[in-house]
């Protein structure tokens, strides 16, 4: 493959079929909106439309105040008041013609406004077909297409940023820059050993080794943040562990805010994993207060033991919690070897009573210790710091493009480990072609990323997790 090729852009427009949806949530609201796209999506707004100007009339952008009647009926009737917004191809979000109604936002009438628009011609839209639309008619890259998504079910501030960025392109930006690097490094070659002899710079190792060295310092940056993406789209798994009566239950309620968590003096109370959804910082972190880890007899309590164990496992970051106003015991020390080699943040808890108690830090040897009281929440702020520090979230650049999915990932993964090869070919002294073959491969994953060079089945299986009517 040629560089020619490298570049050429997949681009299948989409079949301009006229196709509807409600485009707003179910429930009661002041406004819904059902939205028409496609060649025909103007004349079939006119022929539900009436009491206003015709919308084939008005200009792009334009809006229009009127009432909606049934079609298909026997007798034609008033079905809502609306305001029609009208959108002319090329400038709309699909990039076709495109019709949108302001309905009262009630269910049963919003239903009959998009029957009345399928009698009128219109086919119900699938799930995500209109932004598979504007994907399909260059309007947006795929990986674009895909923050759509995350932005409308972003939950904390650092989601929904990270989603915004990715749809302002700033992902985008990134990979097309290093597609345009690996492009450029193909290109030399190709110029190099298909015209000999005109007077092309010749590449030295030396040189192809700095160019591909710098290709590969950008693509693992952008692999390793896919760690960094998935806590903050995810949300960050946060278990407690401790002995019962340390302050579990107060810490989580002093992180939470609110009474979420059972608070008993009683031992063995917090029986089950109670969870909690608090955001640090703008990142959600989801707190797992487990039952104490402790021996018992009691089923009910043993299952909850178990329970918490497994939360253990698969938490990003466990929260440990010693009571700093006792020295420690057997359970602390057998709490602490078990979090042996796993990433903890310890809370040393009670310092109204204990002051800050530096044997018990000691004692425990973690990386990450603060002393704190849940009770009077000194110490907390620090706390929240160190959870999010423990998780790489604190003191990155806001603004870093981060891949945010499987499919991205598998792509600039690959891309990843093709420049490898290319370097260890090229350190093994293989001659330049082969090293070729690798940036081409690079390339094409690339490519794959931002939606050229994709399978109809990669973009089906991206926009059905879309909800209709977006
Ligand atoms: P858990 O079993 O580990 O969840 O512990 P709890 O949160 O139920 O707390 C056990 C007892 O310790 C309760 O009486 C709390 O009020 C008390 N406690 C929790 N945190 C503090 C603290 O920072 N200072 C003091 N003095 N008491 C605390």
């Amino acid at each position: 493959m040629k560089t020619e090729k490298i570049n050429e852009k997949y681009v299948k427009k989409s079949d301009g079929s006229t196709v509807a949806a409600i485009a707003t949530p179910s429930g009661e609201g002041a406004i819904g909106v059902v939205r028409i796209t496609g060649d025909d999506a103007i004349s079939v707004a006119d022929r539900v439309f009436f009491g206003g100007k015709k919308l084939r009339e008005l200009g792009g952008y334009c809006a229009e105040y009127g009432k909606i009647k049934t079609v298909g009926t026997e007798k034609n009737e008033t079905v809502d008041d609306v305001v029609a917004l009208v959108y002319c191809a090329p400038h709309s979000y699909t990039g076709e013609d495109m019709v949108e109604f302001f309905c009262h936002g009630n269910d049963r009438i919003l239903a009959r406004v998009l029957n009345s628009v399928v009698s009128a011609g219109a086919e119900i839209a699938g799930p995500g077909e209109f932004t598979k639309r504007a994907f399909l008619n260059g309007k947006m890259s795929l990986s674009q297409a895909e923050a759509v998504m995350e932005l409308i079910s972003a939950k904390g501030k650092s989601s929904i940023e990270t989603a915004r960025d990715r749809l302002e392109g700033r992902l985008g930006k990134e990979t097309d820059e290093i597609y345009s690097m690996i492009a450029g490094v193909c290109a030399h070659f190709a110029a190099w050993t298909d015209y000999p002899e005109e007077d092309v710079e010749e590449m030295t190792k030396q040189s192809l080794m700095g160019e591909l060295l710098k290709i590969k310092k950008r693509l693992e940056k952008l692999v390793l943040g896919y760690e960094t993406g998935k806590l903050i789209s995810n949300g960050v798994k946060c278990t407690l562990a401790g002995k019962p009566n340390v302050g579990k239950s107060t810490i989580m309620n002093a992180l939470a805010g609110e009474d979420c968590s059972i608070v008993s003096e009683t031992a063995g109370t917090t029986r089950d994993v109670v969870e909690a959804e608090v955001s640090l910082d703008g990142v959600i972190m989801k707190l797992y207060d487990t039952a104490g880890i402790r021996e018992s007899d009691n089923e009910i309590e043993k299952m909850g033991v178990e329970r918490a164990r497994k939360k253990l496992y698969s938490a990003d970051v466990v929260l440990a919690v010693f009571d700093g106003s006792k020295p420690l015991d057997d359970r602390d020390l057998k709490i602490a070897e078990l979090l042996k080699g796993k990433n903890v943040v310890a809370a040393v808890n009670k310092k109204d009573i204990a002051g800050n108690n530096a044997d018990i830090a000691k004692t425990l040897g973690f990386k990450r210790i603060v002393s704190v009281s849940a009770l009077n929440g000194d110490g907390m702020d620090e706390l929240e710091k160190e959870l999010l520090s423990a998780v790489g979230l604190i003191l990155r650049d806001e603004h870093e493009p981060i891949v945010s999915n499987e499919r991205q990932y598998s792509c600039i993964s690959r891309a990843d480990a093709c420049i490898k090869e290319a370097i260890d070919a090229l350190r093994a002294g293989v001659t330049f072609d082969a090293v070729e073959v690798c940036a081409q491969s690079a390339a094409e994953a690339l490519a794959q990323f931002s939606g050229n060079n994709v399978s109809e089945d990669v973009i089906n299986e991206v926009f059905s997790k879309f909800c209709v009517g977006n």
